[in-house]
């Protein structure tokens, strides 16, 4: 009902940061370029909801961090350093060399790691496996695809395969799925160019995510973890680095809230800095498409500074609460229940699960039509393979919890018997 006024509201405090960060530029003898953050007076933005503008309904997210709805909200703080990076030109390859040096700092990595950011887990995913692939070898840059002259093959537990990995196929690599140590060890061969880790999968595969780096290392193959969506718990960040990992990824526009097409390539120094070559700023490449700006570079260390200063106990306490309130006002419906539960790797955060009886003739997803349909749209998933629907809170907006409360109780109280 109100969820447009809160949003603008939302937006409005942004223009207020954009406001505050633009008066002390005023202060240099440069002038301003015209276009201030906070000047759509005129034209696209100027109602302070360029998305109603556009026609296109901006949603409440009980999802969680889906890039098909946008992943997450960064924050103001980041988007007033977003606002001072686009004002000046920089050499993007010593930016990246900078960054690598603030998140090893910040996230306190081994002697020898380093990082880059990169167009999100996917890009580093891509530009991870091409440098591993090419070296710091100009002609076998130009020619990837092609692996004439290369190693061929990266070794992955068959239920470690996911959508994702088609960014280890990219560089025209053939995936070798393997499902126990035997089927590792014989898989492993000259044309072996790395093993490949899917974090959330750990609990499916036969090969855990500790002992992979370790069989990686006897068989002397890099080795990279996707651990994109898997923070929370913070230590995350680094966990996967001490364990012996060559290449680790990101996702800066989760749970992170950095910008949303960043993210982030943690690893040894030499890896980082071959998959930087296999990358936009520089040409003839298969990177050249996964630009990161200059912007994004900064946000991305600006959400990570902001994220590892957060207290993520008494997030996780407000999250659940979330929940709570909602669950509190949904259960006096008759036929109703609740149940909360925590993914064990990836969107490790409070989840709710919904389940009613026969007391209410509606089907889960029928339930979750109406909301997404309605006003405002609510997006409740499936239920992460259970029965019911199932939602997060952590990219909920104050006062959204109670406005999923009131469009759910009514949903399911006018198709009570
Ligand atoms: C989201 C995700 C990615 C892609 O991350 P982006 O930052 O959106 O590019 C890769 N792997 C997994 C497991 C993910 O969840």
């Amino acid at each position: 009902m109100n969820s447009t006024s809160s949003r603008r509201g939302f937006l409005g405090t942004l223009g207020a940061v954009a406001a505050a960060i633009a008066a002390p530029r005023k202060l240099f003898a440069t002038k301003a370029p015209a276009s201030e953050p906070s000047a759509a007076a005129a034209g696209l933005g100027q109602s302070g909801n360029p998305y109603q503008e556009l026609g296109v309904t901006t949603v409440i997210n009980g999802e969680g961090t889906m890039t098909t709805l946008g992943g997450s909200l960064i924050r103001p703080e980041v988007e007033a350093v977003m606002a001072q990076a686009a004002r000046h030109f920089v050499s993007i390859p010593e930016l990246e060399v900078a960054a690598g040096k603030r998140i090893s700092q910040m996230l306190k990595l081994p002697q020898g790691y380093s990082a880059i950011v990169t167009s999100g887990a996917a890009g580093a995913i891509q530009s991870g496996l091409a440098g591993i692939l090419t070296g710091d070898n100009e002609s076998l840059i130009k020619q990837l695809p092609d692996l004439t002259g290369m190693k061929s093959e990266v070794i992955i537990q068959k239920t470690h395969r996911n959508p994702f990995d088609h960014q280890l196929r990219g560089p025209g690599v053939k995936l070798i799925e393997i499902e126990t140590h035997e089927q590792l060890r014989r898989a492993v061969s000259e044309r072996t160019a790395m093993m490949h880790f899917t974090n959330f999968a750990n609990s499916a595969g036969q090969i855990k995510v500790d002992e992979w780096p370790k069989l990686a290392k006897q068989h002397n193959v890099p080795c990279m973890n996707d651990a994109a969506a898997d923070t929370p718990p913070v230590s995350h960040l680094w966990d996967y680095a001490n364990m012996g990992y060559d290449l680790i990824t990101f996702s800066g526009g989760k749970a992170l809230r950095g910008p949303q097409c960043a993210g982030m390539l943690i690893g040894r120094e030499e890896l980082v800095h071959y998959a930087l070559l296999n990358n936009s700023p520089y040409e003839d490449t298969l990177g050249r498409g996964q630009k990161v700006g200059k912007e994004e570079i900064v946000g991305m260390l600006k959400a990570l500074e902001l994220y590892l200063s957060e207290d993520h106990d008494a997030l996780a306490r407000e999250w659940q609460q979330r929940l709570e309130n909602i669950s509190a006002q949904i259960t006096k419906i008759p036929g109703v229940s609740t149940s909360f539960f925590i993914p064990e790797v990836a969107n490790h955060v409070p989840h709710m699960q919904i389940t009613w009886d026969a007391r209410i003739s509606l089907t889960p997803s029928q339930a979750s039509q109406i909301l997404r349909s309605g006003q405002p749209s609510i997006v409740i998933g499936g239920g992460e393979g259970r029965p019911g629907l199932a939602m997060n809170s952590f990219m909920l907006q104050p006062g959204e919890d109670q406005i999923i409360a009131e469009q759910l109780s009514k949903v399911l109280r006018q198709h009570s018997a």
